[in-house]
């Protein structure tokens, strides 16, 4: 017995699956053209996997700002912003994300990911309670364990399991931390925020809004869901990343309260990692600069959004409940899931293959995420695929409700 035996079980699982051919997990992208194009197996594809809700990717401005950064400040900080200092491009992304928050602090970190563990491992520690949605993204689970607080995972949007639970915690309720997302990234339904902040006003608890999905989509400046529910003044704290609607990498968490800015101090994933590089830097700027002047990018999203969501429902296909860029069909087996993912891809459309234990209540997911660089020919195009790949007008029935694991996308 070896501490290389573990990964047999995973060997075998994946060899099962893989029987038909192509590994969805190891897809690779040859070339990538567009926002919503790339060369994969020698095919041109239309993306519609990408998280790239705006299109930024490719955008002039984005790219002349990543270039002159490169040229300017270099390819990287060889080190932590604690240890190495900020670069003064770093300061002024921070002022920017803050701005556009209206928010007077922000911290930057190197990925979203690290946000999250950032910010909610300095926010609950030992003897404080975290209440998680049970549907939480893997770096939420994560970032939960490393502060070491206890956790409790509450029933997916459900304000009164959580109310529930704040009741029985007693006094404990003043330190704890509740922990949602704006859009909820495998089915796209959104966060009953404002009965959530209700809650957390009536219990004296702390609530914390990842805002992943939801940055650029929600709300009418695109600040998310906490701007479109208007209760930006009573979160706590909204962390994000930049590697969906910015079209680059790296992370961040804004918040009204001054303390917040002590996070820098107590966050390992913040003191002992290197900082976002120059160009990424700059990317992420320009593109913060990009979802102010330009809603137009927001309505376009929205118009390829429903045409999607429409001609899929049409088609036959069971989707998530509420319509966004985030469109997930649910198909009864993972093996037919694998089957309609490998048939879309031979005819050249890229969506995300999802499945348990990644997914909510057991869910085998064929995930769309709509960009608003999609033309409206490329969105027809991806529902003729749907609709002509064989099992499109079964009756698809629920598994039943499993936990999951922990979300990864
Ligand atoms: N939070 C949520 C809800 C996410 O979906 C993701 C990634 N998909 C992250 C955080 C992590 O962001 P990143 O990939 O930029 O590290």
């Amino acid at each position: 017995m070896s501490l290389f035996d573990k990964f047999l079980p995973i060997q075998k699982a994946r060899n099962n699956l893989l029987k038909s051919g192509v590994n969805p997990f190891h897809v690779t992208v040859e070339n990538i053209l567009s926002p919503t194009e790339a060369i994969m197996n020698g095919r041109t594809t239309i993306l519609v996997g990408t998280n790239n809700y705006l299109g930024l990717t490719f955008h002039p401005d984005c790219i002349k700002a990543g270039q002159e950064a490169l040229a300017q400040e270099g390819t990287g900080t060889t080190g932590s912003r604690m240890a190495n200092g900020s670069f003064l491009s770093h300061r002024e992304l921070e002022k920017a994300i803050a701005d556009f928050y209206g928010a007077p602090y922000a911290i930057v970190f190197s990925t979203g990911y690290q946000a999250n563990l950032g910010v909610l491992s300095s926010l609950a520690g030992p003897g404080d309670t975290i209440l998680m949605d049970g549907d939480s993204h893997a770096s939420i689970y994560d970032g939960c364990r490393l502060g070491g607080a206890e956790i409790i995972r509450f029933k997916h949007n459900d304000v009164a399991d959580l109310e529930k639970r704040l009741r029985r915690l007693g006094d404990r309720s003043h330190r704890t931390l509740i922990v949602v997302e704006g859009i909820y990234s495998m089915l796209g339904d959104r966060a009953p925020l404002a009965e959530i902040v209700e809650v957390k006003k009536k219990y004296g608890a702390t609530l914390v809004v990842d805002e992943a999905h939801s940055l650029g989509v929600l709300g009418q400046h695109g600040r998310g869901l906490a701007e479109e529910t208007g209760v930006e003044q009573d979160v706590d704290c909204i962390v994000g990343t930049f590697s969906k609607s910015l079209g680059s990498t790296g992370g961040f968490g804004i918040s009204f309260h001054p303390e917040f800015e002590f996070i820098r101090y107590t966050s390992r994933p913040y003191i002992f990692t290197a900082s976002p590089c120059p160009s990424v830097v700059a990317t992420t700027k320009a593109a913060i600069r990009i979802i102010q002047d330009r809603p137009e990018l927001r309505r376009r999203l929205w118009t390829n959004a429903h045409q999607l969501y429409d001609g899929l429902l049409q088609s036959g296909y069971s989707l998530g409940a509420e319509v966004g860029p985030i469109i997930a069909a649910m198909i009864p087996t993972k093996e037919l899931a694998l089957a309609m993912w490998q048939e879309l891809l031979e005819n050249g459309i890229y969506v995300n293959l999802m499945i348990p234990p990644a997914t909510p209540n057991g869910e085998c997911l064929l995930r769309c995420s709509v960009s608003a660089a999609h033309t409206e020919k490329q969105i027809k195009k991806i529902i003729s695929a749907f609709s002509k790949l064989p099992d499109a007008t079964q009756n698809h029935t629920h598994p039943s409700h499993v936990q999951p694991e922990a979300i990864i996308n």
